[in-house]
């Protein structure tokens, strides 16, 4: 399946590059980006370069491409205490109608205190 974009969609300009993102992973097939309102310290976000609004509409190349690269982030993190999210509809607390993968560490209490 080809990359596949949507002129007025937020992320597909993230992956064009129209809106400046901070890069973590790019793949032919993937893009891996700090959140720019972050949960916690490091908090990334995997989208596939396909628009869909939700994994049921994803083809499985891209869903198949995007978990390993939430995995690299959660190792690359440190990968003691950390969430991966994704949110499919507005009542399930979706924003963004591009499919996005959450990566949330979890500092520990000693962490935040340096
Ligand atoms: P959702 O609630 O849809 O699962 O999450 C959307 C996420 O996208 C939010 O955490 C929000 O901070 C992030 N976000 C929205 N717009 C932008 C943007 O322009 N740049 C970046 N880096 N993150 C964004
Ligand atoms: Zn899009």
């Amino acid at each position: 399946t080809a990359v596949k974009t949507l002129a007025e969609c937020i992320f597909c300009k993230i992956i064009k590059g129209i809106i400046p993102s901070f890069k973590l992973i790019e793949t032919d097939l993937s893009y891996a980006f700090l959140d720019i309102n972050p949960l916690s310290k490091g908090h990334a976000l995997v989208i596939p370069k396909y628009h869909a609004e939700k994994v049921h509409e994803l083809p499985d190349e891209f869903l198949a491409d995007a978990l390993p690269i939430a995995k690299k982030i959660a190792i690359a993190q440190g990968a003691e205490n950390y969430n991966i999210l994704q949110n499919n509809g507005r009542i399930a607390h979706q924003l963004v109608d591009h499919v996005h993968f959450h990566v949330i560490p979890k500092p520990s209490k000693s962490d935040e205190e340096g």
